[in-house]
């Protein structure tokens, strides 16, 4: 049981921000780094087969995830209007990756 004081916001399943000290839960910080951190996103094209990717690096360990997006073919138009959609996808990649690699946030159940 808890012994009285300050229970952390948001309590056991409080998910820590990667990128500054914002706490949540998991959906809270979904929300945020879509919100806040969308210039962590790196915006990389594949001229060969015309895909656009959108890329997160984890800053912990540096791995990176990518999520294609076949029908962006570097239009700005289209990333302008799913823009909100895109970074939700990569940002749960990220968030899926730092609760199974780094045991940050609620277990992966
Ligand atoms: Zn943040
Ligand atoms: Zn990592």
């Amino acid at each position: 049981m808890a012994t009285g004081g300050h229970v952390a916001q948001g309590g056991p399943a409080a998910f820590p921000c990667p990128y500054c000290d914002f706490i949540g839960r998991r959906m809270d910080v979904h929300a945020h780094l879509v919100e806040a951190h969308g210039d962590e996103l790196e915006w990389r094209v594949n001229e060969k087969l015309g895909y656009t990717y959108c890329v997160v690096t984890c800053p912990i360990c540096g791995a990176s995830h990518d999520q294609v997006l076949p029908r962006a073919r570097g239009d700005p138009q289209f990333i302008e209007e799913y823009r909100e959609q895109i970074y939700m996808v990569v940002f749960d990649l990220l968030l899926y990756h730092l609760q199974g690699e780094h045991g940050i946030g609620p277990p992966l159940t």
